[in-house]
């Protein structure tokens, strides 16, 4: 099933780059599908390519991204182990804010998207990104826990974990701590996360975030969980 799934997402990658549904298709250099592991537990929503991800056709390889990668290393885990995707695949120009008719544009990728990767965490990244799963919520007020009210689009047994978004850290630092305690909790939020999910799916046993060849990674993983405790 994994090659299945990266096989679609590979597929579906060639589709969203052959995509000039709204402007954005044709100002663009590279389109931004989305990348990491098509098997990973936790999927990271970001709002749109900035400069440096549409230069390459990677998401978050800029500034906030290299924060993501902090972040990420503080709860053991690499950007090979999760996904990582954008709401919106191309650069809106001047790093301005994806309009509505370019999310909706976009949404159909998005949709497919969670149908495929079916994960058991999903953390939009800063307001934009919340927007598309919980459009009433405000992220100042639910950032840092498991989000309960109203949702959509959530693959069945998914949890919503709202994380500020790395650059919002970047402008301001005094949310730095704030992101860092964020991602502890997301972290000890997992275990219950994953029993949920496989509950949801009439499922057993225990998966992980991190693959069978990545024991040092899921030791760590473990000692943080339960320091963190
Ligand atoms: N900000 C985002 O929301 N996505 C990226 O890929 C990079 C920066």
């Amino acid at each position: 099933m994994p090659e299945d799934r990266s096989a679609a997402l590979a597929e579906l990658a060639r589709e969203i780059d052959s995509c000039r549904a709204c402007p954005l298709g044709h100002a663009r250099r590279r389109s931004v599908p989305g990348e990491g592991s098509a098997d990973a537990e936790l999927l990271l929503v970001g709002e749109a390519p900035g400069s440096s991800e549409d230069e390459v056709g990677r998401p978050f390889v800029g500034a906030a991204g290299k924060l993501l990668d902090v972040l990420l290393g503080l709860i053991g885990l690499r950007r090979p182990q999760v996904y990582v995707l954008n709401v919106v695949k191309c650069r809106p120009p001047d790093n301005r804010d994806p309009e509505p008719s370019e999310i909706s544009a976009c949404a159909g990728f998005l949709e497919r998207q969670l149908a495929l990767l079916q994960p058991v965490i999903i953390a939009p990244l800063g307001r934009h990104a919340l927007r598309a799963f919980a459009p009433e919520a405000k992220i100042s007020s639910v950032h840092g826990a498991p989000y309960h009210g109203e949702t959509r689009q959530m693959p069945l047994g998914s949890m919503l974990f709202p994380l500020y978004h790395p650059a919002a850290a970047l402008h301001n630092g005094a949310l730095r701590p704030t992101l860092e305690r964020d991602m502890g909790a997301l972290a000890r939020a997992l275990p219950a996360a994953r029993s949920n999910w496989q509950a949801a799916r009439g499922l057993s046993g225990e998966a992980s975030l991190l693959r069978e060849d990545q024991t040092a990674d899921r030791e760590q993983l473990r000692l943080f969980e339960s320091e963190a405790q």
